[in-house]
C-alpha cells in the first residue's frame, strides 16, 4: 500500500454570507431579528458553526518502535462531538481508538486529536469511524487498527424517534484486528463490544 498521506480538506467559511443565510433561516422561521435577544444571534450563529467545522490543526508527530511493542495500544473514552450531516445538529459521544503497532508509534494524545479532526465536520458516524481508521492505518501503517465510536444524535433524541439517551455504536476496524481473531476479539473486549457469533 502507499501511504499517501491524507490531508484533511479545511472547509472554505464565508462567515458574512453565513451571517446573512441564517438571519434569512431564522424569519423564515417567524423569529422578529428586531428582538433584543435575536439581533446579534446571526452573527453568533455564524460564529459558532464556523467554530464547529474547523479541525484544529496538529502535527501527527510519529516515533520508531524502538522496544518493539507489539501489543494492542488503546485510548478509550475519546469525548467528541460532531454535526450530523442530515440536520446540521449536533451528535456526540466517545470514541475509542486503538492500533497494534509496526514500525512506528505515536502519542497517546495524537489519537484523540485525529477524532477531532474528523469530528469538526458535517458527519455521519460511520463516515467519522472509517475516516479516524483509514487516517491511522495511512498516516501510521501500523499491523491493525479497531475504531469504536459510540454517540448520541441529538436529531434521534430530540425529534423523539428514539428514546433521549440511546446510542449509535460504530466500528471499523483493519489489518489485524480485523482479521486475527484473538486480537480482534482483545480489541472488542477492550471496547466492552461483545463479538456477536
Ligand atoms: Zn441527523
Amino acid at each position: 500500500m502507499t501511504a499517501e498521506p491524507i490531508l484533511h480538506v479545511v472547509p472554505t467559511i464565508d462567515l458574512e454570507a453565513a451571517e446573512a443565510a441564517a438571519a434569512d433561516l431564522l424569519v423564515a422561521l417567524g423569529a422578529d431579528l428586531e428582538d433584543e435577544g435575536l439581533r446579534d444571534t446571526p452573527r453568533r450563529v455564524a460564529k459558532a458553526y464556523a467554530e464547529l467545522l474547523t479541525p484544529k490543526p496538529f502535527n501527527p508527530t510519529t516515533f520508531p518502535n524502538d522496544e518493539g511493542y507489539d501489543e494492542l495500544v488503546l485510548v478509550r473514552d475519546i469525548p467528541f462531538h460532531s454535526l450530523c450531516m442530515h440536520h446540521m445538529l449536533p451528535f456526540h459521544g466517545v470514541a475509542h481508538v486503538a492500533y497494534l503497532p509496526g514500525d512506528r508509534i505515536m502519542g497517546l494524545s495524537k489519537l484523540a486529536r485525529v477524532v477531532e479532526l474528523f469530528a469538526r465536520d458535517l458527519q455521519v458516524q460511520e463516515r467519522l469511524t472509517r475516516q479516524v481508521a483509514d487516517w491511522l492505518q495511512t498516516n501510521l501503517a501500523p499491523k491493525g487498527v479497531g475504531v469504536v465510536v459510540e454517540a448520541e444524535h441529538l436529531c434521534m433524541s430530540l425529534r423523539g424517534v428514539q428514546k433521549a439517551g440511546s446510542r449509535t455504536v460504530t466500528s471499523a476496524l483493519h489489518g489485524l484486528v480485523r482479521e486475527d481473531p484473538r486480537t480482534r476479539q482483545e480489541f472488542l473486549a477492550l471496547t466492552t463490544l461483545k463479538e456477536t457469533r
